[in-house]
């Protein structure tokens, strides 16, 4: 089953304790389409300005994601400057420059319109709520979002929040979203604006899944060489919705939700080894299955 993802396309400038770079390829659609794209394939909606790499689109296209909604416009790529102190788990943006995203308006290309699985990454609130305008009734649609669209744009961000099925964010985030501290009550406080599901991105805690009575723990890979954590989160959604556009058109139950938890778990574990999408790119099958059995090492116990 196919994956449509609308989010950011960008260059980034990042400074973390092991290393700094300038304007390397980043954004939020650009990791979640590599992450998914090992398990299904992707229709991707974005923007980049004539500066961004054809090579970027070429891997893509060639990795089973349609660049067909991206388009090429005049003017400059998003891009973003952030930097990580040694609490790795926490960015902080210095600039973010939105460029070709201040006036993008998708239209989505006629063969995304029945796209099955939905997900609205990172970006702007309103360009969000345009993808749901023209899809028709995708079964599942899931949203990502960060501080600066809460800061900016909390009333548009709402109104999409009440569309989706599962909100994927990060601890921070969602306490400033939900104004509770507590992650059980932010998550209960979240899902009563509409979502069923919520999944918190912890960094290097890993990931608390929660849906009316369930909940679901799985733990970071515990790495011992991290370059980067920029794009953990979209990699690891990327993974997650992968798996559960792979399911096809089965009814979904809490054990899918727990393995695509494992499979953006251990696919993000592989982006934070390198800057960009250096070590994201290069993954095989055989490297993503013994990641997802080192987790299960990782956690497995007898009572
Ligand atoms: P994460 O996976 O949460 O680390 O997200 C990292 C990506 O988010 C970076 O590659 C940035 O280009 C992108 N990004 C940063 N700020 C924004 C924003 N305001 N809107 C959309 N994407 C952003």
């Amino acid at each position: 089953m196919s994956l449509l993802v609308v989010g950011s396309m960008a260059f980034d400038s990042i400074k973390s304790p092991f290393g700094e770079v300038e304007r390397v390829v980043g954004g939020s659609a650009t990791y979640f389409s590599l992450a998914a794209s090992y398990l299904s394939p992707v229709r991707m909606v974005s923007v980049v300005g004539r500066d961004f790499p054809k090579a970027t689109l070429d891997l893509l296209a060639s990795r089973n994601v349609d660049t067909q909604g991206v388009t090429v416009a005049e003017g400059d790529t998003f891009h973003w400057q952030g930097y990580y102190d040694f609490d790795l788990n926490t960015a902080h943006t210095v600039k973010t420059e939105l460029n070709v995203f201040s006036d993008f308006a998708p239209v989505l290309p006629e063969s995304y319109r029945d796209t099955p699985c939905v997900f609205l990454g990172n970006i702007a609130p309103s360009i969000q709520l345009d993808i749901l305008r023209q899809v028709r009734s995708p079964r599942l649609i899931a949203l990502d979002t960060m501080n600066y669209w809460i800061e900016s744009a909390l009333p548009e961000l709402k109104q999409v929040i009440a569309k989706v099925d599962i909100v994927v964010v990060n601890e921070g985030e969602i306490r400033e979203l939900t104004g509770e501290y507590n992650l059980v009550k932010a998550a209960r406080a979240l899902m009563s604006w509409g979502p069923s599901r919520v999944v918190i991105k912890r960094g290097e805690y890993g990931v608390l899944h929660v849906a009316g009575h369930h909940m679901f723990a799985a733990p970071a890979y515990p790495l011992e060489t991290i370059f980067d954590p920029t794009g953990a989160g979209d990699s690891f959604a990327g993974g997650f919705m992968g798996y559960l556009a792979s399911c096809g058109d089965r009814t979904l139950d809490e054990m899918d939700y727990r393995l695509a938890t494992m499979y953006g778990s251990a696919i993000a574990s592989f982006t934070v080894e390198a800057f960009s999408t250096a070590r994201l790119q290069s993954l095989s099958q055989e490297d993503i299955s013994a990641r997802l059995s080192a987790f299960r090492t990782l956690t497995e116990f007898t009572i």
